[in-house]
Order: C-alpha cells, then sequence, then structure tokens
C-alpha cells in the first residue's frame, strides 16, 4: 500500500521516543518492487558518525551493483533525499537515527533516538522494521518517582530520556505540635497533610498514563515513606509498580536512570519468561498455540493471534508474494507465485511477520533466549482461540 498523503514525511528535529514511531502505519506501506530504504545509524560519538560514512558509502556502492533500470535511478534519487540527514549533527542526548525514505513515492522520515541501533542500510519493498521493534519491545515507556518523608519528583521515562513531570512535597516530619494544638487535632492534621501529598502523586501518576503507554512505575528514595506510599496507593496503581528501590534522595538523573533501566529489563525478561512458560503449557495442553512461519502467518492472517513471540534474533529466509502475501520458508524463490503469478522477492519470514503482526494488531514479545523458541522454528504466537 502507497503512505497516505499525511505520511509521507516526518523529520524529527528533536529526540523521538522508540514508542512514539508508529509502527503500525510504517508496516501497511509496501510495493511490489525495491524502492523503501531503511537506514539505522549509531550518533553517539564522532567515531560512529566517521563510521557511517564509510558504512553508508559501502552498503550503497553494493546495493547500486545489484541494481539497474529504473530501480537504480530511483535508489540514487532516494540516496540523494537520505544524503543530507545521514550526515546531519546529532541534536542534544541523540544516540541513534532511523532513516525511511523512497524516492519515487517522494517518501521520507527521519527519526532521532535516544537509544543506539545498530548499523543498517537495507532496499527493500516495505521500510525493515525489524531492528526498531526490538528495540520497542526493550524501550518501552516507564516512570520513575523518587521520595522521601518530605518531597517527591516523578519522572518519565522514554527511550533513555528522562523529563520531570510533577514534583510534590510536604513537611511531615517537621510538622512540629504546636503549643496549645491537642494530640488529636496534630494527627489529624498529619493524616491530611499525608493523604493530601499522596493524591498529588497518584495525580501525576495518572497524569502520566493519560498521556503515554507506560511499562510501570520504579520506587525509589530513602527510608520508609516509599512504603507507606506503596499501601496508600489504589490498587491498580499497586499494580504497575515494577520494583522498589533504596536510594538517596540526591541521586542523579544519571543514576537514576540505570537503576530504572536494570529493573524494566529485568522485567521485559520476567515477562518473556511468563509468556515461553505459557506456550509450553499451551502447546502441552493443546490449548490455541501456533509456531513455525505457516501456522504463525495463518493465525495472524485469521486475527488470532494474541501474542505473538519472536526469538531475538530469529532470522528465517524465504519469499513472499507482493501481491497475495502468500510465504514460503527455506525455500527457492520462484520467479512468479504459484497461487496468483504475483511478483516475489527474497525476504526475511521475521519481518514479514512481524508487519503482519502490526497490521492485524497482535501484540508482539521479542524472547531474548529460548532453546524451546528455537526448537519450534524461532517463531510461536499464543492464540486467542
Ligand atoms: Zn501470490
Amino acid at each position: 500500500m502507497k503512505p497516505a498523503d499525511d505520511l509521507l514525511h516526518f523529520i524529527g528535529e528533536g529526540l523521538t521516543p522508540v514508542s512514539e514511531i508508529d509502527v503500525r502505519a510504517l508496516s501497511e506501506i509496501y510495493e511490489e518492487s525495491d524502492i523503501y530504504l531503511s537506514i539505522y545509524l549509531p550518533t553517539a560519538s564522532r567515531d560512529d558518525q566517521a563510521m557511517n560514512d564509510t558504512y553508508i558509502a559501502g552498503r550503497s556502492r553494493a546495493v547500486t551493483k545489484a541494481l539497474d533500470g529504473e530501480l537504480l535511478q530511483d535508489f540514487e534519487r532516494t540516496m540523494e533525499m537520505a544524503q543530507e540527514y545521514i550526515s546531519h549533527a546529532p541534536v542534544n542526548g541523540e544516540r541513534g537515527r532511523i532513516i525511511f525514505a523512497s524516492g519515487s513515492m517522494d517518501f521520507l522520515h527521519v527519526y532521532r533516538i535516544g537509544v543506539v541501533p545498530e548499523r543498517a542500510l537495507v532496499l527493500d519493498t516495505s521500510p525493515f522494521l525489524l531492528p526498531l521493534a526490538r528495540m520497542r519491545d526493550d524501550y518501552e515507556d516507564y516512570a520513575i518517582l523518587l521520595m522521601d518523608s518530605r518531597e517527591a519528583k516523578l519522572y518519565s521515562v522514554r527511550s533513555n530520556v528522562v523529563k520531570v513531570e510533577g514534583s510534590d512535597s510536604i513537611d511531615l516530619m517537621n510538622r512540629h505540635k504546636k503549643g496549645g494544638m491537642s494530640q488529636m487535632r496534630f494527627n489529624r492534621l498529619r493524616r491530611g497533610a499525608i493523604s493530601a501529598f499522596i493524591s498529588d502523586l497518584v495525580e501525576d501518576i495518572e497524569a502520566i498514563q493519560a498521556n503515554i503507554e507506560i511499562r510501570g512505575l520504579v520506587l525509589a528514595g530513602p527510608g520508609e515513606a516509599k512504603k507507606q506510599l506503596l499501601e496508600a496507593l489504589p490498587l491498580d496503581l499497586q499494580n504497575i509498580i515494577l520494583g522498589v528501590v533504596d536510594i538517596s534522595i540526591d541521586t542523579t538523573v544519571g543514576e537514576l536512570l540505570e537503576v530504572g533501566e536494570k529493573i524494566t529489563l529485568e522485567n521485559e525478561r520476567a515477562e518473556e519468561r511468563n509468556n515461553m512458560e505459557t506456550l509450553r503449557t499451551s502447546i502441552m495442553r493443546s490449548y490455541p498455540a501456533a509456531y513455525g512461519a505457516q501456522q504463525v502467518r495463518d493465525a495472524l492472517n485469521e486475527a488470532r493471534v494474541n501474542v505473538l513471540l519472536i526469538l531475538r534474533n530469529a532470522s528465517i529466509p524465504g519469499w513472499i508474494c507482493e501481491r497475495c502475501q502468500n510465504i514460503r520458508e527455506r525455500a527457492a524463490r520462484p520467479e512468479k507465485c504459484p497461487y496468483c503469478g504475483g511478483p516475489t522477492s527474497t525476504v526475511d519470514i521475521v519481518e514479514e511477520l512481524y508487519e503482519l503482526a502490526q497490521r492485524t494488531g497482535a501484540e508482539v514479545e521479542f524472547v531474548t533466549d529460548s532453546e524451546f523458541l528455537d526448537s519450534l522454528g524461532g517463531i510461536a504466537a499464543l492464540l486467542r482461540y
């Protein structure tokens, strides 16, 4: 499908969180010929940037040799469009850049991201989304609440970019009983101050949730205050706590980010293990599950997939019919599709199934390390029915 008019151009001036890139819309874009260029570059250091130039020059020479006629002209036009954005200086906090371009479609997307991608330059029938997909799996947005009994600061973390979302304070421990005030009145005031503090925090957390889909909340700070908060939180917020960490209230944002990343990665791995356990049980008890490229493709086409499970480094060579989307894994590519006579191209089946999952609204989970998933062909799905 051609990109819609309002999707033709996106040039990120500042950082774009990877979670904000519209992979669903990008996955809808494909043509019958290889006109979509995808570039992934690390941009954090000068060394990176110098190596990018060498890499791009080498890769584009190689691709040029593999093309002729109209496709070659097309590719040259596309490279011209992209070139300016390949060598642009990085903005503050930028550690990587993603470029999707097609000269013949007048299509150009440039994303500056806070995450380091592996270098890649790919020319294909559609934007190459798998590297972005893996980053989105590892860098889901989350929030950190750093607090003690007197103050609290709430941060959002999106692709390594930390932003203060709110700060609240009370003066609990120093609220000395004033002369003449009864113990009861003092206790009432104290309780009132605590509950006002907590409802301010709850409001701040809910304000983040209203704007971004967060994986959860890391609760950090010294002493008991965070535990008291945890007990007082409404149940739906208790359920999103990713971890509770003892840490100084003066912790720097950089250190906070490290702590947060450790906790969210642990959480991500635990989620992977859970999904793999569900898959194992499903297969043993004959609950709805699919594995291997063909079964998974059929289940995706019928919109029966709840969670698509992909082994992180999986790559399944095969071919796809660009017209009817018929796929075959580990098979020599026929000139024409045996079903509809449409043009075929050599693909990584994993990329195709990921795009299909995006188009059909299935959740995608990359699994870091699993012999079991490997033995099933690197790809499987938990099904709705
Ligand atoms: Zn076909």
